[in-house]
């Protein structure tokens, strides 16, 4: 087995979760937002066309040493699940890279992530340069995306983008946040409502396709409702092809932290950021975007649709929640916190109800810690 190692940032967004992950810079350069933690005390840099291609390269030896073993054991060069089980159960013969490359290619082999944070501080040419070797070594790769700050994306010129998009870039995951100006001065996010609206309908007109993240509970108490309200006016400007709201969880290792333990931002509780969505949703008008739910912090998955077709029935979701009891809503903000509840209709599974049950008699019982600070603590888990 040769020795491989292939360079891998921190995260990538949840709809990225089979894409293989290519590094294409370290870091973020920006590293000031105050809701955020991931690159804290890390340095940005860029890592050369040459470094990449490199990586590329790599790759391609293993995904070629993988089909050999698959062929070596008879499966005629198919990825199939025992041989990927085999690979993964098996981390001293095969190293992280071999671990990578089987699940991609088991799980398709068609999307590419580009890490880290922002990648379009590339000089475009170079970027270029990145995404045209990376199509022609692996010519089915169908789709190639990026996280980009939209400052930077205001800054590229329409024929800058429309480069990236000709290279193979499809699609754009941008962090709005908030399109609250207050809100995004007050996060330190470094950028303007009126530039994210630049930045999106710049993206778009490169025939790019787009998401725009949202922070669900970003207001707090103080600046809830602007949040929700000046958002979706960016959102209704842009019409991006996806929003994906993520909820706020604020961890001690972020600024943010530190105006809560002053007192200077108030969290909102469950409710009221499902309010907040609530209001969010409503006042998105005459796009076609995808809502999509798809972070394990939302404590409402099921909220997603098209719109603006499915917008009765994203709001319909939320009033039923509303309409549950207060015992209820507890029981399913910690059966969802605990992992167990998906859905509302979840809480009408016996099975899954008696587990929750359990739970929370157990809180009860040992009564060390209220409700509230379990949800938040299971919360933690998942960032
Ligand atoms: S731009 Fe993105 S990655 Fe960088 S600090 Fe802000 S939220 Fe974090």
């Amino acid at each position: 087995m040769t020795e491989a190692y292939v360079e891998q940032g921190p995260i990538r967004p949840p709809s990225e979760a089979y894409s293989l992950l290519l590094r294409v810079t370290r870091n973020c350069p920006w590293n000031r937002c105050e809701f955020c933690h991931t690159y804290r005390g890390q340095r940005f840099s860029l890592r050369t066309v040459e470094e990449v291609e490199r990586d590329i390269d790599t790759i391609r030896e293993v995904v070629s040493a993988v089909i050999s073993l698959s062929r070596s054991q008879g499966l005629g060069g198919e990825i199939t699940a025992s041989l990927a089980n085999y690979i993964l159960q098996h981390p001293r013969q095969f190293p992280e890279a071999y671990r990578t490359v089987v699940l991609w290619l088991y799980t398709g082999g068609k999307n590419v992530f580009l890490q880290d944070a922002n990648n379009l501080v590339h000089k475009t040419k170079d970027l270029v340069e990145i995404l045209e070797y990376l199509k022609r070594t692996f010519p089915s790769v169908e789709r190639i995306t990026s996280y980009a700050r939209a400052k930077t994306v205001s800054g590229k010129s329409i024929e800058e983008l429309h480069d990236l998009r000709q290279a193979g870039l499809s699609r754009i995951h941008i962090g709005l946040e908030t399109g609250h100006d207050p809100l995004l001065k007050y996060i330190q996010k470094g950028v303007t409502a009126r530039e994210q609206i630049d930045a999106g309908k710049k993206v778009k007109e490169a025939g790019i396709s787009l998401s725009e993240y949202v922070v669900l509970g970003l207001g707090g108490k103080g600046m809830w409702r602007e949040h929700a309200i000046e958002t979706a006016e960016v959102l209704n400007q842009v019409d991006p092809d996806f929003i994906r709201v993520r909820t706020l969880k604020v961890l001690k290792t972020m600024v943010l932290y530190r105006k809560i333990e002053e007192g200077e931002f108030v969290l909102q509780n469950d409710d009221e950021v499902v309010c907040e969505e609530r209001l969010l949703i409503e006042s998105l008008n005459g796009i076609g975007s995808t809502f999509a739910s798809d972070h394990i912090l939302n404590l409402l998955e099921e909220v997603e649709g098209k719109l603006p077709e499915e917008k009765g029935k994203m709001l319909a979701v939320i009033d039923r929640y509303l309409a549950l009891p207060k015992e209820e809503r507890d029981h399913f903000r910690l059966g969802r916190r605990a992992g167990l509840y998906r859905s509302l209709n979840d809480l009408s599974d016996p099975e899954i109800r008696i587990r929750v049950d359990e739970i929370l008699a157990r809180i009860e019982a040992e009564g060390r810690e209220p409700l509230e600070k379990i949800i938040s603590q299971l919360m933690e888990s998942f960032i």
